[in-house]
């Protein structure tokens, strides 16, 4: 049994079964034995792998996007770049290497982390030494442009679940049974039902409908920072185009999937990003969407194959063979390329994105 495991008992016995949000926020971030709080966790030695840590290309091509939207802002002097949830920094130091380049670009920038764990903001201090950190978005500065990124990202929030049973919506809370083990109940449905698209209501008994309150919130807030202070923002992450019923939330422990009541702290645990709602959040607050777009038309639109081409030409074989295989990860159907979505939100006085 994980410590965690016994700290979550302790609390239902005490207090009721917990939502799945009130879960998974202890699984993920409980600081003494939450998943993002403990051991290093990406990479290929990790439970999982991310897109900047396959590949340099894929902070190239953003830090090349994020590049484009400085100079149709006019390139303004000073600007906050942004990143929510930035893991080992390794997108941000491929985007500040990639924009190196780019005159004016690094000195008009300060660089902007919102992370919760400590254990990962002592490692992002490790790659990008120049950054400043925040708890959320609320410590950031006001008073300039934005450029925000967020990759696997929203995913990682906290969602609530709901279970029709007999004609009624009920919350999925996570119990203990007498044997000590972790065991999903329905109980009355809790005030973020609300929060549901009501277009999904009307559906058979045993579907499921999720929604992510502290997603739709920080979007909502990308959204009026974008309205008022100006800027472009990218998300990307996997997920449902459109919402729709079904249960995704599933936890991942080196590279395999596993039942999320396992192991709690163990295993990393997410759920399909439903970016229509994230996007009407934003768009609430003022700020235009495009997309999403599928991220491996997204990431070829913006030249990654000619950077694997170029990055080919100047290796040996075995190089080649790896680059080629990035790329294709990253980028093709049966991989990366359909699963993972694009969404932008800009100020809608901005030019359009490219890559949409
Ligand atoms: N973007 C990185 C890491 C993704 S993992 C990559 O692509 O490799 C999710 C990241 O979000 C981790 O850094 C985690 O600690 C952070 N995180 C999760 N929930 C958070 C929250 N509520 N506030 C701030 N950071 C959070």
């Amino acid at each position: 049994m994980t410590a965690l495991k016994n700290i979550l008992i302790r609390r239902i016995k005490a207090s009721g079964p917990v939502t799945v949000a009130d879960y998974m926020a202890e699984c993920l971030m409980h600081p003494a034995h939450g998943y993002y709080t403990g051991a290093t966790v990406f990479g290929a030695d990790g439970d999982f792998i991310t897109a900047p840590e396959v590949s340099q290309m894929f902070g190239e091509m953003l830090g090349l996007w994020l590049a484009d939207r400085w100079y149709k802002m006019g390139k303004p002097t000073d600007v906050l770049l942004v990143e929510l949830g930035p893991g080992r920094g390794t997108l941000m130091a491929d985007i500040l290497r990639t924009t190196e380049p780019v005159d004016g670009f690094l000195e008009a920038v300060s660089v902007h982390f919102i992370e919760t764990s400590p254990q990962l903001r002592a490692k992002q201090a490790e790659t990008v030494p120049q950054a400043s950190w925040h708890d959320d978005l609320s410590g950031v500065p006001t008073d300039a442009p934005i450029l925000l990124v967020a990759n696997e990202f929203f995913d990682a929030l906290p969602i609530h679940q709901f279970e029709k049973q007999n004609g009624r919506w009920c919350e999925r809370r996570v119990h203990a049974d007498e044997d000590g083990d972790l065991k999903m109940v329905l109980t009355p449905a809790g005030p973020k039902f609300a929060l549901t698209n009501p277009a999904l209501h009307d559906t058979p008994d045993g579907s499921v409908l999720e929604v992510c309150p502290s997603g739709l919130s920080i979007s909502g807030a990308i959204g009026e920072r974008l309205f008022a202070q100006g800027g472009a923002a990218i998300m990307i992450d996997y997920g449902y185009r459109k919402s729709a019923v079904g249960d995704s939330f599933q936890a991942l422990q080196n590279h395999a999937y596993t039942d999320p009541l396992h192991a709690p702290g163990e295993a990393d645990l997410t759920a399909h990003v439903a970016f229509d709602q994230l996007a009407a959040a934003a768009a609430s607050q003022g700020a235009k969407p495009y997309g999403t777009a599928a991220q491996g038309p997204f990431l070829m639109a913006l030249g990654m194959g000619e950077r694997a081409q170029q990055l080919a030409a100047n290796t040996d074989p075995d190089g080649q063979t790896r680059i080629l295989s990035e790329l294709k990860r990253l980028t093709s159907t049966d991989e990366m390329g359909t699963l993972f979505k694009v969404l932008a939100l800009q100020d809608p006085k901005l030019a359009p994105p490219p890559g949409f």
